[in-house]
């Protein structure tokens, strides 16, 4: 039955009220100052429990984790517009950075308080604000970092578990090994080599830099130089410039030494035996930490929050 358009009007207007919806229908700007950068939330309040206050919070926890990793927010101002969709949890996001930084996330109505406090979404995608863009044939060191720095910046920020983070990266990461047709990073742009193929590179750039510096620097360090040299996404820099500018602030060459061997070959490096020295070793569905392994203070460097 198709009613007439009048009719329809009307009925939608009622279903609407009894519905109660009507007024979530009303958007709104929030605008959130985190360490010095200006957020503003665009929202419907209303479609979500309590007015969505704990939207809000969900909103400055993120940007505050990511702040922590970087040292400041990677932009000073930022728009976040949230889409109110059917169902709960975080469902997707997408970030931007012209003409102005911007992240267009999707929110379930019926989202928990739980879920909003163990959200990675949101994380990651601010994350993406502080790396320059890199062109598509590179989009593995985007997502890469983004996957990566996502959750040690959580459990720097006290907001994730460090055996929660390493058990994730032993069940997903072999995801981004070499399949049999692989052409390395640049050229193999698959789902489990885009994400995990990149976060693997940026974990075997994380310990080799903690090693070449006994711990005094890490890939932490190297992201912080290029965000402060770059202002972030909103820049087109070339990989070999971001790879440069990251080495030379940790006296290092690991960052260009790896995208050698990565970039244009399939390298299958040894996962297991890597977590081993870490000190990270499969227990049940999570992993147990062994403080005794020979590079477990690289570990712990990793994880410390600056
Ligand atoms: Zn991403």
């Amino acid at each position: 039955m198709r009613p007439h358009p009048g009719v329809r009007a009307a009925l939608l207007v009622l279903l609407a009220l009894a519905a109660g919806t009507w007024q979530s229908s009303r958007a709104a700007s929030r605008e959130l100052a985190v360490a010095g950068a200006r957020i503003r939330v665009d929202f419907e309040p209303a479609a979500f429990a309590g007015e969505g206050v704990a939207v809000l919070e969900w909103v400055g926890r993120s940007a505050d984790i990511v702040r922590g990793y970087y040292g400041r927010f990677p932009a000073s101002s930022l728009t976040v517009r949230i889409v109110a969709e059917s169902g709960d949890g975080v469902q997707g996001g997408t970030t931007f950075a012209h003409p102005a930084a911007f992240i267009r996330i999707r929110l379930g109505r019926e989202v928990s308080g739980r879920q909003l406090q163990s959200d990675w979404v949101l994380v990651h995608e601010m994350t993406h604000l502080a790396l320059p863009d890199t062109g598509e044939a590179h989009a593995w060191l985007s997502e890469g970092l983004a996957t990566y720095v996502e959750g040690i910046a959580r459990v720097q920020a006290g907001n994730r578990s460090e055996t929660d983070v390493w058990a994730e990266e032993l069940h997903m990461m072999p995801r981004g090994l070499p399949q049999a047709d692989d052409r390395g990073l640049d050229h193999t742009h698959s789902w489990g080599r885009t994400y995990w193929g990149g976060a693997m590179f940026c974990l075997l750039a994380d310990v080799q830099i903690h090693e070449h510096t006994g711990n005094r620097a890490g890939l932490q360090e190297a992201l912080r130089a290029v965000l402060a040299q770059s202002g972030g996404l909103s820049s087109d820099w070339p990989i070999e410039r971001v790879l440069r500018t990251a080495d030379a602030a940790t006296g290092t060459t690991v960052l260009e030494e790896l995208y050698a061997r990565f970039g244009d070959t399939a390298v299958t490096p040894d996962l297991m035996g890597l977590w081993k020295s870490l000190g990270v070793t499969p227990s049940g569905s999570s992993v147990a930490l062994d403080e005794g392994a020979p590079l477990a203070a690289v570990r712990r460097a990793i994880m410390r929050p600056r």
